[in-house]
């Protein structure tokens, strides 16, 4: 069920729980800003999610009230995972599904990166 993007924010979402320990994940990488782990339901080849550490319901939440810090470390994983993955010569997706128009179904901030194969149009219909 879509959630909305604008909170508050809930500890006990999923991502939350991962972010604890509380839920195995399939970990990619991990730094001070940042976890990737791979998606449960995956819908590429590499379909991966890059989380920050911060209680941030999502990119309209961290984009205001993220730190500098936060939101330059966040960025940087989510390209290092691409480059890890050896994304960056083939190209890949990257998205964020904000609030109930635009899907979220999980209210802790992330960014879906897709790759693997040519992943067509940008949106269905
Ligand atoms: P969104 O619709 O953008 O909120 O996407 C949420 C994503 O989280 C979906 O692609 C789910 O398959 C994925 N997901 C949900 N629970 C887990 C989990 N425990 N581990 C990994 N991925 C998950």
């Amino acid at each position: 069920m879509a959630v909305n993007g604008t909170g508050p924010y809930d500890p006990q979402n999923v991502f939350a729980r991962i972010l604890r320990g509380e839920l195995p994940c399939k970990k990619v990488y991990e730094d001070e800003y940042a976890l990737a782990f791979h998606d449960i339901a995956p819908k590429a080849p590499v379909h991966v999610l890059v989380i920050p550490k911060g209680p941030f319901v999502s990119f309209a939440d961290f984009s205001s009230k993220g730190t500098e810090a936060e939101i330059t470390g966040f960025t940087r994983a989510v390209g290092k995972v691409a480059r890890d993955l050896k994304l960056e010569a083939p190209g890949y997706r990257l998205l964020s599904n904000v609030g109930v128009a635009g899907g979220q179904e999980v209210p802790h901030f992330h960014v879906h990166l897709f790759g693997g194969r040519a992943l067509g149009a940008m949106l269905p219909g």
